[in-house]
C-alpha cells in the first residue's frame, strides 16, 4: 500500500511518514503544494493525507484537481481549519475523511486503516485465501496456521496480492503500490522478493501457492487454479 502525506510542516510531516512506515505502509513525503500536485498526478498513490494550508496551492484546489482526474485514490484531509464549513466543503470536493489538528497518530492510522480496507471492500483486518493468512495490523504472515516470518517488502507484495485476488498483477502494478519513490524499481529486485516470498511459503505449505501468468502477472492461486 504506497501512500502520500503532504504538509508543510517538515516535522509533524516526518513524524506522520515514520509512523507509517513502521505500520508496514510505503510513504513518500511533500512539504509544497505544488509539488503535491505534481506528484499526485504522475504516481498512482493508495491515499493521500492531505494539509490544506500549504505553501504553493491550496490542499483544497489540489483535492479539486485530483478528484477531475481521479476518483478513485482515497483522500484524508489533515487540517487545522475546524469549521463545520471546512469539513463539508472538504467532503463533498472529494475527500474520504476530514482529521482536524491537533491529533492523534492513532486515530489517523486507524482512519488510515479502514479507508484502506475500503477501497478493497475489505472488511477483516486478517487477509485470508485458501491456507495462507496475512494480519494487516500486526504485519504476519500465517500458511497453514504457521507463523512466516517474511521481510517487509514480502508482506508488501503478499498483502497486495491477497487484496486483488482473483487477477493476475503485474509487476508495474506492484512497483507502483508495494514500492517507494525512494527505491529503485528493477523489476530485477521484485523478482529478487518474489522468488523469495514464494520460496517461504512453499517450505510451509508444499505447494507454490502463486502463480506466475506470461504477460498478465502474479496471483494466488485459488480453487479454480488447481
Ligand atoms: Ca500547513
Amino acid at each position: 500500500m504506497r501512500l502520500l502525506i503532504v504538509e508543510d510542516e517538515k516535522q509533524i510531516c516526518d513524524t506522520i511518514a515514520k509512523s507509517l512506515y513502521d505500520a508496514g505502509y510505503e510513504v513518500d513525503t511533500c512539504y509544497d503544494g505544488e509539488e503535491a500536485l505534481e506528484c499526485i498526478l504522475a504516481e498512482d498513490y493508495d491515499l493521500i493525507v492531505l494539509d490544506l494550508n500549504l505553501p504553493g496551492m491550496d490542499g483544497m484546489d489540489i483535492l479539486r484537481e485530483l478528484r477531475q482526474k481521479n476518483e478513485e485514490t482515497k483522500v484524508l484531509i489533515l487540517s487545522a481549519r475546524g469549521q463545520i464549513a471546512d469539513k463539508v466543503e472538504g467532503l463533498d470536493a472529494g475527500a474520504n475523511d476530514y482529521m482536524e489538528k491537533p491529533f492523534h497518530l492513532q486515530e489517523l492510522e486507524a482512519r488510515i486503516r479502514s479507508l484502506t480496507r475500503r477501497k478493497f471492500v475489505q472488511k477483516d483486518i486478517c487477509l485470508e485465501s485458501g491456507e495462507i493468512k496475512f494480519n494487516t495490523i500486526r504485519r504476519e504472515a500465517y500458511a497453514k496456521g504457521k507463523m512466516v516470518p517474511l521481510t517487509r517488502k514480502e508482506n508488501g507484495i503478499l498483502e497486495y496480492l491477497l487484496l486483488n485476488l482473483g487477477r493476475p498483477v503485474s509487476q508495474e502494478e506492484l512497483i507502483e503500490h508495494v514500492w517507494d519513490a525512494s527505491v529503485d524499481s528493477f523489476s530485477g529486485s521484485i523478482r529478487v522478493h518474489m522468488s523469495s516470498l514464494r520460496r517461504k511459503l512453499k517450505s510451509v505449505l508444499g505447494y507454490d501457492p502463486v502463480l506466475n501468468k506470461v504477460g498478465e502477472g502474479y496471483k494466488i492461486r485459488e480453487e479454480s487454479d488447481k
